[in-house]
């Protein structure tokens, strides 16, 4: 390392370097990024056929923790994730119906109807638990030259071939298939796994669909043309071929949920590297399960359970953010509605300690240095968010800190944790309503002496703030834009 990086090293990480689980090893690991101070992040994002559960939002809060917990390191984060709209199977493998078909015909719409329907749903949930988009969202449908120019070169290189009428991945000519689950998979046969058939047309049974063009379901709308007819991709192929596409040949993180380490991603694993003929992603993360009381959550169990459910139910979307906080990503969680009760008291407590907090004295750095070393060590700690949270208590606790040094730590951790924990309203938009009544009121006072010009440009001037005055007939109110 060269002193420049040494320095630099020291001055991005306190000295101390993140530390993560990789599934690829199987251990918590140092995090090293492939160039310095950038990371390439994917995340496998959903299959917009029906609303997110919240299951599936907690995995998005523990990719969306490490997301910010780089960036309040330091780091320049480029995260990309795609939207699965075409080739996504009942099964994670090659059998059962596409699920954006199932939709279409459940709602009698178009895919692409569904498409729209159930993204716009999907970052509804997403943005109301406060979780940051990507730099690139993706989706599937957009990328297809890419898809097709990875399964010639993988037929080319003869990784791939024809059977059937559909493109299949060979795994046999791979040496290690099962590196990422490091090779517990490789005894199951897929002929008994619950609810997969098996696909005469494959070599071997766990090899995977790139490409399929005489597809077995009739009227399937979504079909492209293709050196080997008109087809869709397999849902595999297009994590691979965006996140290449995006974010380059090398990736520093790619996360999902565990259920997605097999197939999906020991799938990804294998055609990406077959095709760049090297190795592809340094870092795998997985986040645990939500369960239910009755097991694992799913889609298919009755009614979905979603972040907006729990809204209309009364609960603030940010408890749920807090509960999940609570536990660590890599341990199952089960989640309750005494649970999330428990959370939303607990946040709004927590809320009113902070906003009791009188805002005196000065920044005493040494004092902020030192817990906000603290708060980063925990988080450093392969994402420890719940001995991160008993920092913050700490702080609060702290008789010896003045006010002013605990909302500058408060408010500095919130960009992790996002609880919204200091009140906007209270602290900042007392002096801009003032100012804002104020100009309301010599407002009124211009028209009344006929004076519209006047009473225009103060118009201008607040709009050029980003106010808008809107009048009503029991008098004008404004909007913030
Ligand atoms: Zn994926």
């Amino acid at each position: 390392m060269s002193l420049f990086f040494l320095f630099y090293d020291i001055l991005l990480t306190g000295g101390d370097r993140m530390k993560i689980y990789n599934t690829l090893s199987r251990q918590v690991e140092e995090f090293t990024p492939i160039e310095e101070g950038k990371v390439k992040f994917y995340t496998c994002g959903p299959t917009v056929y029906h609303y997110a559960h919240i299951g599936n939002i907690r995995n998005y809060i523990g990719h969306d923790i490490l997301d910010k917990t780089l960036r309040y390191l330091g780091y320049e984060v480029t995260r990309c994730m795609n939207i699965t709209d075409v080739g996504h199977l009942t099964s994670d493998s090659d059998s059962g119906e596409d699920k954006m078909s199932i939709a279409s015909k459940r709602e009698n719409k178009t895919a692409m109807e569904i498409a729209k329907f159930y993204t716009d749903a999907f970052f509804e949930d997403f943005e109301k638990v406060n979780c940051k988009k990507p730099e690139i969202i993706s989706p599937a449908t957009s990328n297809i030259d890419m898809y097709i120019k990875m399964i010639e070169k993988l037929l080319d290189e003869e990784y791939a071939y024809v059977s059937g009428g559909n493109v299949y991945f060979d795994i046999s000519k791979l040496n290690d298939y099962y590196v990422l689950t490091n090779h517990q998979e490789d005894q199951m046969v897929v002929g008994v796994r619950e609810g997969v058939e098996e696909d005469s047309n494959k070599r071997n049974q766990a090899d995977f669909a790139l490409w399929f063009t005489t597809s077995k379901f009739e009227n399937h709308e979504l079909l492209w043309d293709s050196p080997w007819g008109m087809g869709y991709p397999g849902w595999h192929i297009e994590c691979s071929g965006i996140s290449i596409k995006y974010l380059g040949e090398h990736l520093d993180i790619h996360g999902g949920g565990v259920d997605n380490i097999f197939p999906h991603h020991t799938n990804e694993i294998a055609q990406s590297e077959a095709y760049l003929g090297h190795k592809w992603c340094n870092y795998w993360f997985h986040n645990e399960h939500l369960l239910d009381e009755s097991g694992k959550m799913s889609k298919s169990k009755g009614g979905i359970l979603t972040v907006s459910v729990l809204e209309e139910k009364g609960y603030d979307p940010i408890a749920f953010r807090f509960m999940c906080l609570g536990s660590h990503y890599r341990k199952q969680l089960v989640f309750s509605y005494d649970a999330l009760e428990q959370a939303q008291k607990t946040l709004t407590k927590l809320r009113n300690r902070v906003n009791n907090v009188v805002e005196e004295g000065e920044l005493d750095s040494n004092k902020f240095d030192e817990y906000n070393n603290k708060f980063k060590k925990e988080l450093e700690n392969d994402l420890n968010t719940a001995n991160a949270l008993s920092v913050l208590y700490e702080v609060l606790k702290d008789n010896e800190l003045n006010g002013k040094t605990k909302l500058e730590l408060v408010n500095s951790f919130d960009k992790v944790f996002a609880l919204e924990l200091i009140k906007k309203e209270d602290v900042v938009d007392s002096d801009l309503e003032e100012y804002i009544n104020k100009k309301i009121e010599e407002r009124k006072e211009a028209k009344a002496n006929k004076d519209y010009s006047l009473a225009d440009s103060i118009r201008d001037e607040l709009a050029s703030k980003g106010i808008k005055l809107v009048d009503t007939k029991n008098g004008t109110t404004y909007e913030l834009m």
